[in-house]
């Protein structure tokens, strides 16, 4: 019969699985604090701030099949996250209201993002999401974002002091991947 497992065990069993490995995710957050982080701890760089989440707060234009354009590619079909439509003619009719709405979105224009120590890590979240949970895309999309910060900052340093340096290990092909996904599958089931 099946067990439904418990959440604890959703969330910590995948990633005690994949610990080993530095480019394998579980969670979203934790790839984009991760991948920002890794350059500073294998390279030595700084860590390299950001002031908004993606590229659909920067200039980012989808021109999507149904004849709209769009800043994210999640947004397309929303009526709501429409910057304007283009033609088979090839003209563009783009709504300034709607571009301005999506490219001024920074932490520097979200209230709580500007109170938020955080905010020059996470960028303030996805438009998007603020979105569909406001109205609006000037709220905070969190997501987690604070206690993933603190949790992949922890993972990253532990690693390196154990290892003293050393890259960690990376999946470069599908199949150890697919393996992975297999037992968690088996054991899960
Ligand atoms: S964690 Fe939340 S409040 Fe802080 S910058 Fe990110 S979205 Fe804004």
């Amino acid at each position: 019969m099946y067990a439904e497992p418990s959440f604890t065990r959703i969330v910590r069993e995948p990633r005690r699985r994949v610990a080993s490995f530095s480019n394998v995710y579980t969670s979203a957050p934790e790839f984009h604090a991760s991948l920002a982080m890794r350059p500073v701890f294998e390279e030595g760089e700084r860590y390299r701030l950001r002031g908004t989440y993606c590229a659909a707060n920067s200039g980012m234009y989808v021109f999507a099949p149904d004849w709209h354009v769009y800043a994210c590619w999640e947004s397309i079909g929303k009526a709501c996250s429409r910057l304007g439509r283009y033609n088979p003619d090839g003209t563009l009719a783009l709504d300034e209201a709607v571009v301005r709405r999506w490219f001024e979105r920074s932490v520097a224009t979200v209230p709580e993002c500007q109170r938020c120590a955080y905010a020059l890590v996470c960028g303030g979240g996805c438009a998007q999401y603020a979105e569909y949970n406001h109205g609006s895309p000037y709220h905070p999309y969190c997501d987690d974002f604070q206690r993933i910060f603190r949790s992949t900052l922890a993972h990253n340093v532990t690693y390196f002091l154990e290892h003293g340096g050393a890259r960690p290990q990376q999946i470069f092909s599908a199949e150890p991947t697919a393996e992975l996904l297999t037992t968690a599958r088996r054991d899960f089931s």
